[in-house]
């Protein structure tokens, strides 16, 4: 059963991403070349991927955590122009989640995140939530994980479906998996918290797909996706071939849009196509969110997703 909701539920952030000719060292005053302001985060990156490809028949709304300052407008209007529902999102005072960004010349970058509002959620704010039976919720953990837990346990508990995205990684993750419906990782997740040391393949994860009580997604770049429902037999989805130039965000694109397919579709094999077809328009630009992710280039890259 599907609602047609796909209800994120995690971090915004301001990115400040500034190209420097190298990156500093210790004590070093350096010219920087240029400063952007993007909205980013992992929350409001899949809901920007998730309304980009999300069709009539779905709606997307975002509950997360902004501060009192200039940026909160920005986040929130970006997400609102694509059609993000922002109503949930929650002001806390304070500023808001903040990245720095430091890019040199060679593509290397150096990241300090600051969570500000991110890492500010009120007491019972959960309790406020929204949630019906067949809503598709998605959470990821940049966002205090007793928030996540809650918000994991209660969507289970009101009949919705759960993608979590174990990202950034949290072995605590694999506490919540039997009230997951989706778990999607990439490779460097899934070797952690499933204790691989070996490579990430079909073979590796087919023992452990066999145990899941959740369908396993795990996403490999450029190699593609290998994903199984619980219990099932681990199968494989190539990348599609495009002009990748950054890879930032892929991950972020292929949640978003594998969320909103499934709650269109209902569809394991369709939501897998989305996403893999979000990340990989994702890789074409530079930078977290694809400004012009829709569905049509996503259907012209992966096929109609019905
Ligand atoms: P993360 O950003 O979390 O590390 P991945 O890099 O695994 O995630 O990317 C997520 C998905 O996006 C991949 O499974 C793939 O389908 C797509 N993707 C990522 N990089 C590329 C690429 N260079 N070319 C084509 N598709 C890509």
């Amino acid at each position: 059963m599907t609602s047609g909701r796909v209800l994120v539920v995690g971090s915004v952030n301001l990115d400040l991403l500034y190209r420097v000719p190298h990156l500093p060292r210790p004590g070093e005053t350096l010219l920087g070349a240029s400063l952007e302001r993007l909205s980013g985060g992992k929350g409001g990156n899949q809901a920007h991927a998730a309304a980009g490809i999300a069709g009539a028949a779905v709606t997307v709304a975002l509950v997360a955590c902004v501060g009192d300052d200039d940026a909160a407008t920005m986040l929130r209007a970006d997400l609102a122009r694509v059609g993000v529902d922002v109503a949930g999102m929650i002001t806390v005072p304070g500023p808001s989640g903040t990245a720095l960004i430091a890019v040199d010349e060679r593509g290397e970058n150096t990241i300090v995140v600051i969570p500000g509002a991110n890492a500010a959620w009120p007491d019972g704010v959960m309790t406020r939530l929204d949630l019906r039976a067949g809503d598709v919720v998605v959470v990821q953990l940049e966002i205090p994980f007793p928030i996540v837990e809650d918000v994991v346990r209660r969507a289970a508990a009101a009949g919705a479906r759960v993608v979590l995205n174990a990202a950034p990684l949290d072995r605590r993750a694999a506490d919540l998996l039997d009230a997951v419906d989706v778990i999607v990782v990439n490779e460097v997740e899934a070797a952690e918290l499933f204790g691989l040391d070996g490579d990430v393949d079909a073979e590796a994860l087919t023992a452990i797909a066999t145990e899941l009580p959740a369908t396993l997604v795990v996403t490999l770049g450029a190699r593609g996706v290998l994903y199984a429902p619980p219990g099932g037999r681990v199968q494989s989805r190539p990348a599609y071939a495009v002009d990748a130039i950054d890879t930032v965000g892929a991950g972020d694109a292929f949640v978003g849009a594998f969320a909103a397919a499934w709650a269109a579709s209902g569809s394991l094999e369709t939501a897998v196509r989305a996403g893999s077809a979000a990340g990989a328009l994702t890789a074409t630009v530079a930078g977290a969110r694809h400004p012009r992710l829709a569905r049509a280039a996503v259907e012209a890259l992966c096929g109609p997703l019905g």
